[in-house]
């Protein structure tokens, strides 16, 4: 009976002892847990919804060049955008005004054709409501306009919270960056 208790004692204690030691290990270790939600990290992979890429000369204008592939190929119907139409090339215009001086080209080379002046983006909007986050879009695009948010906070009371309007928060991220 004696030499029972006794050897449960000691287990109780050897028990104790592996459980300090693992504790003092880690005791000075470096902290791996976060502040959730002030901090949100480990976000590599993460798909959020989609958003527009900013262009590298202007961060409030984006690389969009208004193709419609994302439209077209959209299995939800989600994203709609309008565009103006391309405005006439300044070189263009010069060479139209009379009495302009107009650039010579050397004999046997033939003149360069005008570059197509691209479309500027008005609206670009997702309708997250239909998004299945195939990543189609992103696939398709042909300028790297568009990629996945790292938007961990989607949530809202109505279907109208989830639609989105990508090229203003483009511009408000752009400007909220700036300050
Ligand atoms: S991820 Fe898929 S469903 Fe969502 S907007 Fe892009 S193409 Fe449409
Ligand atoms: S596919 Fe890319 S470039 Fe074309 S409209 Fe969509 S976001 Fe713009």
């Amino acid at each position: 009976m004696i030499v029972k208790s006794l050897s449960e004692t000691l287990s109780g204690m050897w028990s104790l002892l592996v459980g300090m030691k693992v504790t003092a290990v880690n005791f000075k270790s470096p902290q791996i847990t976060v502040h959730y939600p002030r901090q949100v990290t480990n976000l590599d992979g993460y798909r959020g919804h989609i958003e527009l890429v900013p262009s590298d000369e202007d961060p409030t204008k984006s690389k969009c060049i208004a193709c419609s592939n994302c439209v077209r190929i959209c299995p939800g119907a989600c994203i709609s955008l309008k565009a103006s139409k391309p405005k006439k090339k300044a070189a263009e215009e010069k060479k139209a005004a009379p009495g302009t001086e107009t650039e010579t080209q050397p004999e046997g080379k033939k003149e360069a054709p005008p570059k197509k002046a691209k479309p500027e983006l008005q609206s670009f909007v997702l309708d997250y409501n239909y998004c299945c986050l195939c990543g189609l879009c992103v696939e398709s695009c042909p300028s790297g306009a568009l990629r996945y948010s790292s938007d961990v906070y989607v949530a809202g009371f109505t279907r109208q919270e989830f639609v989105y309007d990508l090229l203003s928060r483009l511009q408000y991220q752009a400007q909220k960056k700036e300050q």
